[in-house]
């Protein structure tokens, strides 16, 4: 099925406003953005319009009581200069978890899918070249009843916009356990995007930053004992050779696409897999036994970010050089090479969306 959306374009592009060259994560907007009403009952009033900001009431429910969910997708060029998006049906599948755990309507994954499809073709020029580089796609949904009193919205708003983006991480991360501060309890929201999650990180994330970390790992909220995630990314390690990552299991850790496509890569490489529990006391022993060989966050902003040292209490661990790394540095690069396709999709992970009109 077709939606059909109302295209009104900006008047004057501002992509000679823009540095390729320079391009901080999330700081420059494309000209475009969609947009669309829940309104009655129904998704409605489906528009692509020129890049603007948003009049709110201020008793808009979203800023209160934080129904808010967002998603987070990238789109590549490919040789011919095609735009290519990878897995957004895994996004749209996620926002409508996202959506149900925060009392929200679904949104039809065929609107979502085909609202990022004409975005990334209107603003395809804003796709930067580059392996690091890419179109970062952001869709979110909140809820704008001009309401005061906690209950479900009845309107909401569904917004995509796009902004081209660098390298979200310079150098190998460091990373500290939170033992104060929980990210997610079984029972929870830890499984969905919903704005409030990361509101809470930052002060921990504060803390760890004035340890001289980039990130908090997260720690599960009843034992304190089991890795959960690295900021905003799966986390994975390889200790013996066996490639380990922890399990959605208690909806306190998110369902990362780049994670399901690690796993999927190191299967087709045939990279020991064990998706299991892992504790700090696992993994001290075996870093202290010269057995974990790697450590990493995955996550779309970062794709694969290695972590070059961990930190828990007063103590700082060094994980192994990142030349040593070639579990992650091999899944890494059949990722870029099928993100920007270079080699086949062999798992069908990639929308492409020509951006030239054959005649
Ligand atoms: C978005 C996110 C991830 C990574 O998911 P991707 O789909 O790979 O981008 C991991 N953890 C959290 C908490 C996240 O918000």
């Amino acid at each position: 099925m077709k939606y059909e959306i109302k295209i009104n374009l900006a008047e004057k592009s501002k992509i000679s406003e823009v540095d390729f060259n320079n391009l901080p994560f999330g700081n420059f907007f494309s000209d475009h953005m969609f947009i669309a009403d829940y309104k009655e009952g129904t998704w409605q009033n489906f528009r692509i319009e020129p890049f603007h900001n948003l009049s709110m009431h201020p008793a808009t429910s979203a800023f209160h009581y934080g129904q808010s969910i967002f998603e987070g997708l990238k789109a590549q060029k490919d040789a011919e200069g095609n735009a290519l998006v990878f897995r957004p049906d895994r996004n749209a599948k996620r926002f409508n978890i996202s959506a149900e755990r925060m009392g929200m309507p679904s949104l039809p994954e065929g609107l979502f899918i085909q609202a990022v499809e004409e975005i990334v073709r209107l603003d395809h020029e804003w796709i930067p070249n580059g392996e690091l580089s890419s179109l970062y796609i952001r869709p979110f949904m909140m809820a704008v009843d001009e309401h005061v009193g906690i209950r479900e919205s009845d309107n909401y708003t569904f917004i995509i916009f796009t902004s081209p983006v660098g390298a979200y991480y310079s150098a190998p991360v460091k990373v500290f356990i939170s033992e104060d501060y929980i990210r997610a309890f079984p029972g929870g929201a830890g499984f969905a995007k919903c704005a409030g999650n990361y509101g809470a990180s930052l002060l921990p994330l504060r803390f760890a930053k004035e340890k001289g970390y980039d990130q908090v790992l997260w720690l599960d909220g009843i034992e304190k004992k089991y890795f959960q995630e690295c900021g905003t990314m799966n986390v994975f390690f390889v200790i013996n050779n066996v490639l380990i990552t922890p399990p959605l299991g208690a909806g306190t850790i998110l369902d990362g696409v780049t994670r399901s496509s690690v796993m999927a890569l190191a299967k087709k490489q045939g990279i020991p897999l064990e998706e299991r529990d892992i504790s700090t006391e696992e993994f001290f022993r075996e870093l202290a036994l010269g057995n974990v060989q790697e450590a990493f966050g995955a996550g779309t902003a970062a794709t694969i970010a290695p972590i070059i040292g961990v930190g828990f209490h007063d103590q700082y661990f060094e994980l192994p050089p990142i030349e040593t790394r070639t579990f992650s540095v091999s899944i890494k690069k059949e990722l870029f090479a099928i993100k920007s396709g270079e080699i086949a999709d062999e798992f069908g992970w990639m929308l492409k969306i020509p951006v030239t009109e054959k005649v």
